[in-house]
């Protein structure tokens, strides 16, 4: 399992995150950053690429 964990304070809900994991971030009506806390071992790579692209680096992944 991977832990995720988004900064709020850092995040601007630009929503990049969501175009390279969208089955973990996504925008809600209000265009405000939800996410899931836990993914699969095989969503690494999508999680990585979301943090990467994300300009405030506020996501956070553990590997538990
Ligand atoms: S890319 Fe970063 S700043 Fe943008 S919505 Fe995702 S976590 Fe927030």
């Amino acid at each position: 399992m991977i832990k995720i964990y988004v900064d709020m304070d850092k995040c601007q809900h630009y929503g990049q995150c969501v175009f390279e994991a969208p089955e973990v971030f996504q925008l809600n009506a209000d265009d405000k950053l939800e996410y899931q806390a836990e993914a699969p071992d095989d969503m690494l790579a999508d999680l990585e690429s979301a943090a990467d692209v994300c300009p405030m680096q506020a996501i956070f992944l553990t590997k538990e």
